[in-house]
């Protein structure tokens, strides 16, 4: 099947890369020639697993192509994909702008009857929107569906290929049996495609994002009580997690959810809620909640040495990806620990194995002031005479550390956990460390 992808980020260049890999023969779109002329040179503009493999795969097979020409992007093709940013508006509204662009100017270039898709992230009634967009310009039929994607950052190529489900937003009897050839080999028979009104699959995506913010926000709320009732979050969460009905995955208490669609896409719920006159304190709270984890770890740092001043203190901050296995720092929880503590008068010598110059540049492009901030090439020299440690994200590297080692490089041997990335602090205290963490027992200065 022929397939344009327009758009080549996180979802679009995973889409196309993958959608090749199963037999299509794909044009992936970008608007930013750089991106484009690094995927035709054969190497992925991000980092996923197993990405830069079926980029490969792809582009010698020739299955796969990328340019910026949409006309040849959507030449002859059957379906094409809006895989373009949806980020936040000034009042919380997800912003269409680069969604209408890419379907008004795809609209003349059709040159058969195609299935356009809407893989970006959406608010209920974008489909008619893009409609009347693509229309506007159309000579040949078209439909416009919802196809919003679950995929994982860190997992997106699995989770592309192995998906939970399929969900297709769709009026058209005409659109299905295409899109069931386009996902036939991604699809299991316990998973089938789930094709539901546009309205639903639109609102589903939010529905669950903001259900997974919620969730964290609520084991977050608890690792609060456990703090002050001298339970252990971990534990909680294990109890809760055990029983089928709640499920074990986002209960992990920390320093908050960040990246690139929670905090966006919360708000846009919170649009769509405010302008129907719907009451949505119960995602509002889960967003007040995760402001305050976020500022909590700094917090906690500055209590640990019992002053706001931490001039003269330097710590190695390890982790900025905004998750492990990504290099993604979009709303990273790393870009508020960075801010507080260097406002703090701290210095901070940040690793992160993957998201080091996606890092430098969200930093200069918020204005941060990053006197104070400097990076370093292995978690080692982070490491070396640092006055305490600070987890930020899950990477495996850090959680598989040998700590007798660590100890040997450190000036002073503390660690702030954000994250529970050290799972058995009683062997960290053993070895001398101070521990600090959230939502569980953690040591003070003196004692
Ligand atoms: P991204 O910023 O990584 O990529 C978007 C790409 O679109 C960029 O490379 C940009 O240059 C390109 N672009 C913008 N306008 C264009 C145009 N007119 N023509 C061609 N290319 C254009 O964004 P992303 O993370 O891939 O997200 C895309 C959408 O998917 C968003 O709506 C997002 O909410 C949604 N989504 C993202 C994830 C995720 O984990 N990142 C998961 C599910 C859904």
């Amino acid at each position: 099947m022929r397939v344009g992808v327009i758009g080549t980020g996180y979802v679009g260049l995973v889409s196309a890369a993958c959608f090749s890999h199963i037999g299509h023969e794909v044009v992936g779109n970008d608007i930013d020639p750089k991106i484009v002329s690094k995927l035709q040179g054969g190497e992925s503009t991000i980092f996923e697993d197993g990405l830069q493999d079926l980029i490969e795969e792809g582009l010698e097979n020739r299955r796969l192509r990328f340019t910026t020409s949409l006309s040849e992007t959507v030449l002859d093709a059957e379906v094409v994909f809006l895989a373009v940013p949806t980020p936040e508006g000034d009042d919380g509204s997800a912003d269409l702008r680069y969604v209408v662009k890419a379907a008004t100017d795809l609209g003349p270039l059709l040159t058969n009857y195609t299935v356009v898709v809407n893989k970006s992230t959406v608010p209920v009634g974008t489909v008619p929107l893009v409609r009347n967009a693509v229309g506007a310009g159309a000579t040949v039929d078209f439909d416009v569906i919802s196809n919003p994607e679950f995929l994982r950052e860190g997992y997106a190529v699995d989770d592309f290929l192995h998906p939970d489900r399929v969900v297709i937003g769709t009026d058209s009897d005409r659109t299905r049996p295409i899109m069931e050839d386009l996902y036939e080999r991604l699809v299991r028979n316990d998973n089938p495609i789930d094709f539901v009104l546009p309205a639903s699959a639109e609102m589903g995506k939010y529905a669950s994002n903001a259900f997974l913010a919620t969730k964290i926000s609520f084991i977050n709320f608890m690792s609060q009580m456990c703090e002050e009732y001298g339970a252990d979050v971990e534990e909680v969460a294990r109890i809760m997690g055990q029983d089928k009905r709640i499920g074990r995955a986002f209960l992990n208490a920390g320093i908050g959810w960040g990246g690139s669609c929670f905090p966006k896409d919360v708000q846009a719920l919170l649009k769509m809620a405010k302008d129907a006159h719907v009451d949505a304190g119960i995602v509002e709270q889960a967003v007040v909640t995760n402001g305050m984890m976020r500022r909590l770890l700094p917090q906690k740092v500055k209590r640990f040495y019992n002053t706001d001043d931490l001039r003269g203190k330097r710590f190695a901050l390890l982790g900025l990806a905004f998750k492990e296995n990504t290099d993604d720092v979009r709303d990273a929880p790393s870009i508020d620990i960075v801010r507080d503590l260097t406002e703090a008068g701290a210095e901070m010598l940040a690793y992160d194995p993957q998201a080091r110059h996606t890092f430098e540049k969200k930093m200069k492009a918020l204005g941060v002031d990053t006197t104070n901030l400097k990076y370093a090439e292995t978690a080692e020299e982070a490491l070396t005479g640092t006055d305490a440690i600070i987890g930020a994200t899950l990477w495996p590297e850090f959680s598989t550390m040998d700590m007798r080692k660590v100890l040997k490089l450190v000036g002073s041997p503390v660690v702030f956990d954000g994250r529970h990335i050290w799972k058995h602090p009683e062997r960290l205290r053993k070895l001398g460390f101070k521990y600090v963490t959230i939502g569980k027992e953690s040591d003070t200065l003196a004692a």
